[in-house]
């Protein structure tokens, strides 16, 4: 997306969520509120930004070959990212396992893939499965292994209220359907099942 197209899609955010002020009873013209459907659109657009990025590409902008077949993990990865159910927060760690055949990328393109996913609408299965996917499908790794814990605000704020409620999800592939080396996995990343 281009620049003016961003900017003609803020303001046509910003036009609906000054309408979404008044809906909710409030008055957009009061002060406090005047610059806030600008504000949150901008929120809005970079929350989401992970539309306009390419996961792939931010992987094999890194890719060397390497003959190193042991496990490579970059565990305890922040994120944010936001439920489709409710446009609500959800966030937590991410942790990323893979067993290079022949390709590693660099480390911190991983954090990255993460974050582009996240900065889309989500649910966290998905997120899990689209992360795993993109580096078995890049890389194309003996095995790779995804686990995300979230919190989820549209069940904390709201709802159940459970608040201290951890989502664990998984996915993995090759490799690691093997159970040990999923044990050997937790054990390094300090979860143990
Ligand atoms: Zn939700």
């Amino acid at each position: 997306m281009t620049e003016i197209e961003k900017e003609e899609v803020r303001l046509r955010l910003q036009h609906h969520y000054s309408e979404v002020l008044s809906l909710l009873g409030e008055n957009p013209e009061r002060e406090g509120l005047l610059k806030t459907p600008l504000r949150v659109a901008k929120a809005m657009q970079f929350l989401t930004k992970g539309y306009n990025e390419d996961p792939e590409a931010i992987l094999r902008s890194a890719m060397f070959e390497e003959d190193y077949q042991q496990m490579v993990i970059v565990k305890d990865i922040d994120f944010f990212s936001m439920c489709e159910h409710h446009m609500l927060p959800f966030f937590g760690k991410a942790h990323v396992g893979y067993i290079p055949n022949r390709h590693i990328t660099g480390l911190s393109k991983l954090p990255r893939v993460v974050d582009v996913f996240a900065r889309r609408l989500q649910v966290q299965e998905r997120l899990t499965t689209q992360i795993k996917e993109c580096i078995q499908k890049t890389l194309d790794p003996l095995g790779v292994i995804v686990v995300i814990e979230a919190q989820h605000m549209c069940m904390q704020m709201r709802g159940v209220e459970k608040q201290n409620s951890l989502t664990t999800t998984s996915d993995f592939t090759g490799a690691f359907e093997e159970s040990t080396t999923r044990e050997e996995f937790l054990n390094l990343i300090g979860r143990r099942r």
